[in-house]
């Protein structure tokens, strides 16, 4: 019997164990749907917004046009909005309180104040209108929202990183189960991006080109490729950690998604809803967890590239990950790729 792999990350000291042995289908994998959970009256759907703190941003359609505007903070919300942007009700990072606490915000070398933003972008007036069954027009503007808050966020004085992620399904961490994403600014950069931003950079220090450039050109004629068009490859990582775990990364070199065109956005669009829409239809609408990697420091224009990574939840970490911190990956990325490239097909 042939051994299981044990895989290096591209960039990361992380290991994986991908059991070619006990390999599984994706459609194994299927599980009944989670109730997603039900609150009497949803927070985030149109005609609510008193439920929630004033809108920070909000898109509007006026006149045919899409015009970026704000709640006032006394007095009537918007309720003709398309996509909503809320401060973290229980925020996990939160503004400074007076500008002397920016002096502070490293107490010393083991406690900092979590220092930050923490915001709520409602995707939809409509309550189900994920990315994998959204309009392209709708899913356009949540993209442009990632753009705003990034554009906006990152040039606080506080900020040193802006983490933009999205929690599908109940397992997944969501606890409304409105079509949301969330922002996390941060004082500092978190140490998953800070790790691939090191590597990149020894990398291109030690061989004159982006190593994610590189990998879409090896990854583009290989087994792993997902589905590819003129700005976007879309690839399941030769070291995933989680089963159907894939990766969208823009041709385009580029350190972060500030200068993204509107063809470049659309783009995204439909890549992001067809691979999703893939991995829906093939296990059974799974949890999920995405998030965007990238950089927005100076030094690390050329050696780091942005990308979206899509987390399926499709198992548990027991006690080897969690104590070990090697992972067992059930479903090899080979049979993943294959897979969904089929369902992206059908
Ligand atoms: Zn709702
Ligand atoms: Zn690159
Ligand atoms: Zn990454």
């Amino acid at each position: 019997m042939p051994y299981n792999e044990l895989r290096k990350d591209y960039l990361l000291d992380r290991w994986v164990v991908i059991a070619t042995e006990r390999s599984r289908r994706p459609t194994d994998l299927s599980k009944p749907n989670q109730e997603a959970v039900k609150t009497a009256v949803c927070p985030l759907c149109i005609g609510n917004e008193n439920m929630t703190p004033p809108a920070t941003m909000l898109y509007q359609k006026e006149n045919g046009e899409v015009k970026r505007s704000q709640d006032p903070l006394i007095g009537e919300r918007t309720k003709n909005w398309l996509v909503r942007v809320i401060p973290n009700l229980f925020p996990a990072f939160s503004p400074p309180k007076q500008s002397q606490d920016l002096q502070s915000i490293a107490k010393n070398d083991r406690l900092w104040n979590a220092i930050g933003e923490h915001e709520v972008i409602v995707e939809s007036p409509i309550h189900d209108e994920d990315p994998s069954e959204a309009d392209i027009p709708q899913l356009e503007l949540v993209i442009n929202a990632y753009i705003d808050r990034l554009k906006e966020l990152s040039i606080k004085p506080y900020v040193k990183y802006v983490s933009i992620f999205r929690n599908y399904g109940l397992e997944a961490g969501a606890s409304l189960s409105h079509a949301h994403s969330q922002v996390i600014a941060t004082p500092t950069v978190p140490t998953t991006v800070q790790d691939e931003e090191k590597a990149s950079k020894a990398f291109y220090s030690e061989q004159g080109k982006c190593i994610f450039c590189d990998i879409i050109e090896q990854e583009t004629n290989g087994p792993r490729l997902i589905s590819e068009n003129d700005d976007f490859v879309v690839l399941a990582p030769y070291a995933s950690i989680n089963p159907m775990e894939f990766w969208i990364l823009p041709k385009k070199h580029a350190p972060n998604i500030l200068n993204l065109t509107a063809p470049e956005v659309s783009s995204f669009a439909k890549t992001l809803k067809s691979t999703l829409k893939a991995l829906k239809d093939l296990v059974n609408d799974p949890p999920y967890n995405y998030g965007f990697h990238l950089a927005i420091n100076p030094e690390s224009k050329d050696s780091y590239h942005w990308h979206l990574e899509v987390y399926p939840k499709l198992s548990t970490w027991a006690g080897f990950e969690k104590s070990a911190g090697v992972y067992i990956n059930t479903v090899t990325p080979e049979t993943a790729a294959e897979s969904l490239r089929n369902a992206i097909k059908s």
